[in-house]
């Protein structure tokens, strides 16, 4: 068994807007692969390439050196990318919030504008310092938000030159409602807690540039403003390596699989998660979010393994139980079989549903424990911006 990946790490995504703010310590947001998977051969780098008929592929690892592989049975499960649109400026300025580099760069960005802003004597250029645009309502960019809103908050008691009017937060969502998929009820909720947080929701709006930093939305009744930080947290689209393999896509660029996840027309062909079109069980196709990718990841390893004469084939049956979004501050909504729930028991209820799914004893405890210490003590603001650089000996 052979494992390509870019990082020797697993990503448990949804503890990401909690490991931005600080709350958990990024590095208890990701798991080794090499202690999670003892059995599997591991190689960190990048498939490049697929040949279905001659069975091969090519993987480039970190040094940049290639490696055909050939294959007996093929999973693929590359996940999804966001979708950019051709905005101007947005690839100078804006960054994604999907990787673990992502979450570690928007909170040291956070950190690194509190400190410039309370450097700074202008009140206009200090209001720019401290504008956050988040441009996306679903759920990555809501908890995203939520969560350096809640940091920058406990943060501000420390600064004292700053205050709360000296903070712009800004949501911009195209569609009329956040959270797609959620209770329209709870959706509401969080939109209105939000607001009641200070943050600007502007709905049926999108951003038509960013050049300098100087947001532009659709609604004229906007004026352009800066923005010194700008998240693009907005749908994603299927990763490229299983686009021009021949293997049937549906019209979002998802590889079509029947409900044992192989690819239509392929008994030796895998694929799954935000990549795959699965047919979900009470119709359409699954969303793309972990709880469906973990159960299918289930059904297809015990189907490979029947391919290959260990075990019986079995199928997709997991219906979707509940979602919960986390605001942080205590807040969240949950929607649990036909019950909902707001505010406290929420937000229990989505943290011990995340400790629950999080894979592995020592990284569950690590996550209690973080979750204690910041119950208990002020939240650690150091601005690690500069550890990711080398320092010039000279
Ligand atoms: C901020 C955030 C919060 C989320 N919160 C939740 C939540 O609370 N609940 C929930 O259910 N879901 C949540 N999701 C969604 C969830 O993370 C995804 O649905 C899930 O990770 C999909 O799993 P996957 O294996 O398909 O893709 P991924 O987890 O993205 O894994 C795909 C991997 O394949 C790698 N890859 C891509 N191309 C190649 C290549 N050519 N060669 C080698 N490797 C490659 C990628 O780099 C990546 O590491 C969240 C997502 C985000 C971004």
């Amino acid at each position: 068994m052979l494992l390509v990946a870019p990082e020797n790490f697993f990503l448990f995504a949804p503890l990401l807007p909690e490991a931005a703010s600080g709350t958990i310590e990024p590095r208890h947001a990701v798991i080794p692969l090499r202690e999670m998977l003892r059995r599997t051969q591991l190689l960190v780098g990048d498939v490049t390439s697929i040949d279905l008929a001659a069975h091969t592929a090519v993987a480039r690892d970190l040094t940049g050196a290639e490696h055909e592989i050939s294959w007996q049975q093929l999973v693929l499960s590359p996940g999804s990318v966001p979708s950019v649109v051709a905005v101007p400026g947005l690839d100078e300025h804006a960054v994604g919030f999907k990787t673990l580099a992502d979450a570690i760069w928007l909170r040291n960005q956070v950190l690194r504008q509190l400190e410039t802003a309370d450097a700074t004597l202008d009140p206009v250029r200090r209001r720019e310092l401290l504008t956050f645009t988040f441009v996306g309502g679903g759920y990555a960019g809501v908890e995203a938000l939520a969560e350096m809103e809640s940091l920058v908050t406990d943060a501000l008691h420390t600064y004292p030159r700053l205050g709360r009017n000296d903070l712009r937060w800004v949501l911009v969502e195209a569609r009329d409602s956040l959270l797609p998929g959620l209770d329209p009820k709870l959706a509401r909720y969080c939109e209105e807690r939000l607001r009641r947080r200070g943050v600007e929701i502007r709905l049926n709006t999108w951003l038509e540039s960013c050049v300098d930093q100087t947001v532009v939305l659709s609604d004229p009744a906007v004026a352009p403003y800066v923005s010194a930080t700008i998240v693009w947290a907005t749908g994603q689209r299927p990763s490229p390596l299983g686009s021009g393999l021949g293997l049937e896509t549906d019209e979002a660029g998802r590889l079509i699989v029947d409900d044992g996840i192989r690819a239509v027309g392929r008994s030796d062909v895998f694929a799954l998660g935000d990549a795959a079109a699965v047919p979900d069980p009470d119709g359409g196709v699954c969303p793309g979010t972990a709880q469906h990718a973990v159960r299918q990841a289930k059904v297809c390893a015990q189907n490979v393994a029947a391919a290959l004469g260990v075990g019986q084939p079995t199928t997709f049956t997991y219906r979707n139980r509940g979602l919960a979004v986390t605001l942080g501050r205590n807040q969240g909504t949950a929607q649990v079989l036909r019950f909902t729930f707001t505010g406290l028991p929420a937000w229990l209820m989505g943290r011990s549903y995340h400790l629950l799914m999080m894979p592995g004893l020592a990284r569950k405890v690590r996550v209690v424990a973080d979750w204690t210490t910041s119950m208990l003590f002020p939240r650690d603001l150091s601005q690690l911006g500069s550890l990711g650089r080398r320092a010039p000996l000279a």
